[in-house]
């Protein structure tokens, strides 16, 4: 390992639309392992997202506010040259099911190649969070009719629940 890279900072990178309790506990349990958490909220111009990437920054800083050890910042590029960038020598990421280890396998394989220097470390889905997917939480919210906050709360943090339910009902926000 390169004497620069700090051996105790992880990055945890995603496109977090927006962000989950699935994420979060992830965020949770890696804020416990390592001395620092970087979550970079990666921006892909190409890539349709609900949220822009601005409001994905201020929703998940308000969630994130109460660790002492976790920041939020967007990127563009490659999550390892983020990585890199950040001085950080681990990558976090979160696994739900046997698909996202095969992906995420794949996706480690090519990670080392391009920086052999960064190691990838899987934390294994809490099974209360195992079936929340962005793509799920987007489904409910516009969907769903007046339970949906109530139903929300069992996906998202509090402080996502607004915002979304006002991209698709306006008269919600
Ligand atoms: P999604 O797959 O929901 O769009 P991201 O692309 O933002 O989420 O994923 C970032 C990282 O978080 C990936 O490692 C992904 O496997 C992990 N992740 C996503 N949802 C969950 C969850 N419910 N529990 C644990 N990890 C998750």
């Amino acid at each position: 390992m390169s004497p620069s890279l700090e051996s105790r900072h992880a990055v945890y990178a995603g496109s977090f639309d927006p962000i989950s309790l699935g994420h979060l506990d992830i965020i949770r349990r890696g804020a416990r392992i390592f001395d620092r958490v970087t979550v970079g909220i990666g921006v892909n111009p190409d890539k349709k997202s609900l949220f822009a990437s601005e409001e994905r920054l201020q929703i998940s800083k308000q969630v994130l506010a109460p660790f002492d050890n976790v920041d939020v910042v967007c990127f563009e590029g490659l999550a390892v040259t983020f990585v890199n960038s950040c001085g950080a020598s681990v990558m976090l990421r979160g696994v739900r099911t046997l698909t996202d280890i095969e992906a995420e396998f794949t996706m480690s394989l090519a990670n080392r190649v391009l920086a052999p220097e960064i190691e990838s470390v899987f934390l294994m889905a809490s099974e209360k969070y195992t079936h929340i997917s962005s793509t799920l939480i987007k489904q409910i919210a516009e969907m769903g009719r007046e339970a949906t906050a109530k139903q929300l709360a069992d996906f998202v943090p509090q402080e996502v629940i607004k915002p979304l339910l006002a991209k698709y009902h306006r008269r919600s926000a």
